[in-house]
Formats: structure tokens, C-alpha cells, sequence
């Protein structure tokens, strides 16, 4: 910098000089000044030249400020030129990497246009890095599934999705989004072939079995039902008929359950839907749940919006319905109270199963729907369960995009409710509507 005062005071001195000598001082310091800004002028058009240039390492201009800036441009620019080389370095072994990964990778941007995939990508979803950047994912493979989850909410997105490769339509894919930075969403897709169709063997076997098994069964129960109602059956060997046919029927009952599951599990297709009468349905269920309660003398109340009607299917509402509230009977002791509720709100239709019974520890609740799990073996056992009634409840609710709420407090009681969304709410308006119209 002092450079540069010291070359100004000159100009300023020898502008002077001059203008004593030719007496016109003060046009001698304009001259001298327009020398100063012309000369700088010409300085700052070699930086550009010199940065335009790009490689010329040394500083076109003389010691001053200008060559000061230069140097500090210098040093900049070698330290981006590091910087550039460890981060091309980073990507490569990331690239590398993700590259090695046995599932695919798609980086997607906000209107979920492909910004990076690896390879796995193109064998699994058809998608070709670089080729297919910044087309939309959605354009690309046209699942209705796939484009609505890639459409979905943070928190739908937290259960993953299974389709089959749009490239080779035997592989089983098992797709998750998970959602980084402002914007963006890191795609995998993992295959998962060979364990579904472990699954696929598992439901099929069950099935199979359960076919199997269903037909020697009720041979078997109608013979025993034929012993017992026999005047000609030996007195000593009733008995032991009776124990017989108790655990025929409970066997029966297991079977109907598993097979009932399995073609839940299996969604071929959607069950056939229709209007259903649910307060009808309930009043049924609460008369079926007094005839079981028998001795127990159970109080059961019921409290329903009378013009509150679902589409839905009748034979898997009635086992969501009567699963809960068969299981407050057997679960209830001898006079307790069992409320039952069916009403709707803003976020749907929703049924209550409320009783004051055995109730059920916290660290049993979040397993209660799963296959076969039994609080109380035992009892259960004694009390006619197959251990599947709620997973059925679970699996049923699920088809409907509805939800099972458990509440229970140990010898306090317990609530069961079943969520059901807006869609499948049919009002008695509705329906009085359309036969008028008819
Ligand atoms: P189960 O055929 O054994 O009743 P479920 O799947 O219907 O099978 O129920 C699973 C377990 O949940 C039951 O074994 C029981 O321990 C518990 N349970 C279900 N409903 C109630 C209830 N209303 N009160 C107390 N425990 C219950």
C-alpha cells in the first residue's frame, strides 16, 4: 500500500513541478491526476486479463495495493483447488461405494426428479445415471402404489412399500423413502425376493393346511355329535364324547381362524363391500354376547348412532365387532359391566368396547395382535381362544386403513376401539337420499 501513496504523492509533486515551470499549476495537478487514474485503470484491466487466464501463477502488476489483491486471489484459489480435489476425492469413494451396495439408490429432488442413482438402480428400477437425471421418478415407473407413495407424507412414509421391479417383473422389491436436507429423498429400493417368497410358502402351507384339516374334522365332530345324541351310547363313555367334541370344536375353531387370517394376508383383490347396518349388526352381536355371558350375568349396554352405516364387508366387520366384545365376556368376571359404543366424529366412525374386567399389564398391550400371543395361556385356552381373534382384528382394520386403540389398566379394565376412517362412513341421510332419487 505504501507503494501506491508514495506513486501518488509523485504524480501530485511532478504535476506541481510542471505547473510552476508553465505556470498553470492547477492544470498541471488535473493532468497529473487523470495520469494516476489512467495508469490504475490500466492495472485493473491486467488483473482481469490475468484472471481470465486462469493458470498464470505469477501477478501481472507492480508492488501496490493491486498486487496485493492479486496474491490474496492467488491464495484463494489455491486453497478452492484443494479443497475441489479432496471433495472430488470424498465423491468418488462415495460413488464407490453406494456403487458396491446390493440395494439401489436414487437421490430425489423436491419434485422428486432423479438427482444421482447408482448402479444397482438400473437393475432394479430402470433407472439410468446420468442419462435419466432430472427426470421425474414417477414419469419413469408408472405405479399407481409407487407414485402415490413417493407422494405420501413424512409420516406414511415411515411404513415401507413392496412392488415388483418394473424391469424384470419376477423380483420383489421392498422400497423406502426417507426424506434429508430441506427438500430432499433418499430412495432405496432393496430386493427382497427371496423372502417373500418364504412368506408366499409359509401363508401357502398354512392355507393348505388348514384345507386339510378341515374336512376330517367335521367328519369327526359329526360323529361325535351322532355318539352323544345316541340313547344306545354306552352311559361311562359320554363323558369322555363330550371332552371329545369340546376340543373338535376348538380345533374347528383354530382352523376357521388361520384360514380366515391367511386370506386376509393373502389380498387377493378387495372383498366384495356393501352398505352394512352396523347398528343392526351390534344389536345382534350384544343378544349373541348375552347368550355367552349365560351364567356370568354380565351387564351389556348398548349405545349407538342409529344412522351411522359403513361400507364394508359383513363377514369381516363382524369378526373385527364380535372378536371385541366376545373377548370382554370371557375376560370380564361374573356380573361385570360391558359397554358398548358406536359413534362417529370429525376423524371417523369408531366402535367402543368398554368393560370393567380382568384388564391387561402394559407390557402385554403392544403384543396383544400378535398371532397367538395369550396373556394367559391357560385361560385363555380354558376359555375357547385361539390366540388369533385380535390379529384378525388388526389385519381386518388395516384393509379399511383403519386402527385398534387399546387402553387397560391390571384388574381395572379394559377399552378396545376401532377407528375407522371418513371413507367408509355411509349416513342414513345418504342412503334416504339415493332411494328417493331411485
Ligand atoms: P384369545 O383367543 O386368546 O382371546 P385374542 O387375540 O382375541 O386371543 O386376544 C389375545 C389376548 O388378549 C387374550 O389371550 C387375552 O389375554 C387378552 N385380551 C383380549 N381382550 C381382552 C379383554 N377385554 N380383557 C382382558 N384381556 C383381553
Amino acid at each position: 500500500m505504501k507503494y501506491d501513496i508514495w506513486r501518488f504523492i509523485g504524480v501530485l509533486f511532478l504535476g506541481g513541478l510542471a505547473g510552476i515551470v508553465f505556470n498553470h499549476v492547477f492544470l498541471c495537478l488535473i493532468v497529473g491526476l487523470l495520469f494516476y487514474i489512467w495508469w490504475q485503470y490500466r492495472e485493473f484491466v491486467k488483473i482481469l486479463l490475468w484472471l481470465k487466464r486462469r493458470h498464470e501463477a505469477s501477478s501481472p502488476s507492480q508492488a501496490g495495493i493491486v498486487d496485493e489483491i492479486c496474491r490474496e486471489i492467488d491464495y484463494l484459489r489455491d486453497r478452492n483447488k484443494s479443497r475441489k480435489l479432496k471433495l472430488s476425492g470424498y465423491l468418488k469413494r462415495f460413488q464407490k461405494g453406494t456403487g458396491a451396495l446390493p440395494d439401489a439408490v436414487i437421490i430425489l429432488g423436491e419434485q422428486g426428479e432423479i438427482e444421482w442413482a447408482n448402479a444397482k438402480a438400473q437393475e432394479y428400477m430402470g433407472v439410468h445415471w446420468p442419462k435419466d437425471g432430472g427426470l421425474r421418478l414417477s414419469n419413469l415407473v408408472r405405479y399407481p402404489t409407487l407414485i402415490k407413495y413417493l407422494d405420501a407424507s413424512n409420516a406414511e412414509l415411515e411404513k415401507d412399500l413392496q412392488i415388483t421391479s418394473p424391469v424384470n417383473l419376477k423380483r420383489v422389491l421392498e422400497i423406502r423413502i426417507s426424506p434429508y436436507g430441506e427438500t430432499q429423498k433418499l430412495f432405496v429400493a432393496r430386493d427382497v425376493t427371496a423372502i417373500s417368497r418364504t412368506n408366499q410358502m409359509r401363508k401357502d402351507f398354512i392355507m393348505n393346511a388348514s384345507h386339510e384339516l378341515r374336512t376330517p374334522l367335521t367328519v369327526l365332530s359329526g360323529y361325535l355329535e351322532g355318539f352323544v345324541d345316541d340313547p344306545k351310547c354306552p352311559e361311562q363313555w359320554i363323558e369322555y364324547i363330550k371332552q371329545m367334541r369340546l376340543h373338535t370344536t376348538r380345533m374347528q375353531r383354530l382352523i376357521e381362524d388361520l384360514m380366515h387370517l391367511s386370506s386376509l394376508e393373502a389380498n387377493v383383490g378387495k372383498s366384495e363391500h356393501a352398505v352394512i347396518f352396523v347398528p343392526d349388526m351390534l344389536l345382534t352381536i350384544a343378544n349373541e354376547a348375552r347368550a355367552l355371558s349365560g351364567f356370568m350375568d354380565h351387564e351389556i349396554t348398548l349405545d349407538v348412532d342409529n344412522d351411522l352405516y359403513l361400507n364394508a364387508n359383513q363377514h369381516e366387520l363382524y369378526s373385527v365387532f364380535s372378536n371385541l366384545v366376545f373377548n370382554a365376556v370371557q375376560y370380564t368376571p361374573e356380573q361385570g359391566r360391558i359397554a358398548l359404543k358406536w359413534y362417529a366424529d370429525d376423524a371417523g366412525a369408531h366402535f367402543c368396547v368398554h368393560d370393567n374386567g380382568t384388564g391387561i399389564a402394559p407390557q402385554h398391550i403392544p403384543r396383544l395382535t400378535e398371532r397367538f400371543y395369550r396373556v394367559d395361556v391357560g385361560r385363555s385356552r380354558e376359555k375357547g381362544g385361539t390366540g388369533l381373534g385380535l390379529a384378525i382384528v388388526k389385519h381386518v382394520l388395516a384393509r379399511y386403513d383403519g386402527k385398534l386403540f387399546i387402553e387397560s389398566h391390571l384388574d381395572k379394565g379394559s377399552l378396545f376401539r376401532c377407528d375407522l376412517p371418513k371413507s367408509c362412513v355411509v349416513n342414513a341421510e345418504t342412503i334416504s337420499q339415493k332411494t328417493l332419487s331411485a
